[in-house]
């Protein structure tokens, strides 16, 4: 079965086409980044703007790519939700239309969920491990701790009380004056560092829920001791060397308690495997640590997966239709949609 995906929660207008859940054919990417990288951070009202100039060229770009048309395409899927309401609109719209007016059925897709089933992508191992299976899906607008006991059957463990982990490194990022998005900043510079400072770790001990605000806190406090001085004298080498290491202290200590965390309640819960995924998910340090400390098989998709894509859309819609647990309906977009 061949199914197109579409993705425009938040910045990405993405298109892909998947068949049977797990092999790759396209991914179209179109990446906003220029235009809010100006700003720091998600301008919505530009997000959802962008969408539309780009969407109809993605899912056409998606086609050519494939070398199929739209009488190969057996099945739609949209993320519905959560998300940006504007920028769910675009696609779910977008998705509505092409469904009736093509007449190919449409199946509404949890963008988290969607994240969980990138590692059915091209991998034929995770078949080889059976239920429960632990989620981290760390993203810049979620981190929740997601226990699957099967296909469609989760239980929300854990999430984070303030930001995002996403979110985190793209804050602690604009206090350090480095770019937009913040996380693949942050991890550049802090490969040039191995030294460290003292840094706090929030494992909020007896609760499976994640805490950045107070990793933030200590970031900005250390920029505001050690930076200011060197900046005013005109220190500038110095000024780099101690952007770097307090980058490398923020990270190390954000990948030590996910990674801690995530594999300790793992094993708590009797789960067979790991699933990382999400935009953070693409971090070398978190994805290394997670592999080596984990006694558990560990999935991390490709770093072109990980992030926002309309092919973990696709997949997610297959394995909604094997299990009989989807109809598809004139969408509507659910900007809160829960697990
Ligand atoms: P998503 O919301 O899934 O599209 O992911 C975007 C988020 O992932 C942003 O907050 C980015 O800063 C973060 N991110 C992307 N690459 C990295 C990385 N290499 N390290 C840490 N965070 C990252
Ligand atoms: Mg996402």
């Amino acid at each position: 079965m061949i199914i197109l995906g579409i993705e425009t929660s938040c910045d990405e207008t993405a298109v892909g086409i998947v068949a049977d859940g797990t092999t790759l054919i396209s991914n179209v990417i179109e990446k906003q980044t220029d235009i809010h990288s100006e700003y720091g951070g998600i301008i919505p009202e530009l997000a959802s703007r962008q969408h539309m100039k780009n969407i109809s060229n993605a899912v056409k770009k998606s086609l050519i790519n494939s070398k199929l048309d739209w009488s190969d395409i057996d099945m739609l899927g949209v993320t519905d939700g959560p998300g940006l309401a504007g920028s769910l609109i675009v696609g779910v719209n977008f998705a509505n239309g092409l469904s009736s007016s093509l007449g190919i059925p449409l199946v509404g897709v949890n963008h988290l969920e969607g994240h969980v089933f990138a590692s059915w992508i091209d991998n034929e191992n995770i078949n080889e491990i059976s239920f429960p299976i632990m989620c981290l899906i760390v993203s810049g607008g979620h981190t929740d701790l997601v226990k699957m006991n099967g296909y469609n059957d989760y239980e929300l463990l854990g999430r984070t009380r303030d930001d995002a982990a996403g979110e985190a490194f793209d804050k602690a990022a604009r206090v350090l004056g480095l770019g937009f998005p913040g996380g693949p900043e942050i991890e550049k510079v802090a490969a040039k560092s191995n030294e460290e400072f003292l840094f706090p770790k929030a494992y909020m001990k007896g609760t499976d829920d994640f805490s950045f605000s107070g990793m933030k806190t200590a970031l900005k406090n250390l920029a505001d001791k050690e930076l200011n001085n060197l900046y005013e004298d005109f220190k500038l080498d110095n000024f780099e060397f101690t952007v770097n290491k307090i980058a490398n202290s923020f990270q190390n200590s954000m990948v030590e308690v996910l990674a801690k965390k995530t594999i300790d309640i793992s094993i708590r819960e009797k789960c067979k495997g790991i699933i990382l995924s999400g935009g953070v998910a693409a971090n070398t340090i978190l994805r290394d640590v997670l592999k080596d400390s984990s006694p558990l098989p560990v999935f991390i998709p490709p770093k072109i997966l990980c992030t926002d894509n309309g092919a973990m859309i696709a997949s997610c819609t297959f394995f909604k239709i094997r299990e009989k647990i989807s109809k598809s309906l004139f969408l509507e977009p659910i900007p809160n949609k829960s697990w």
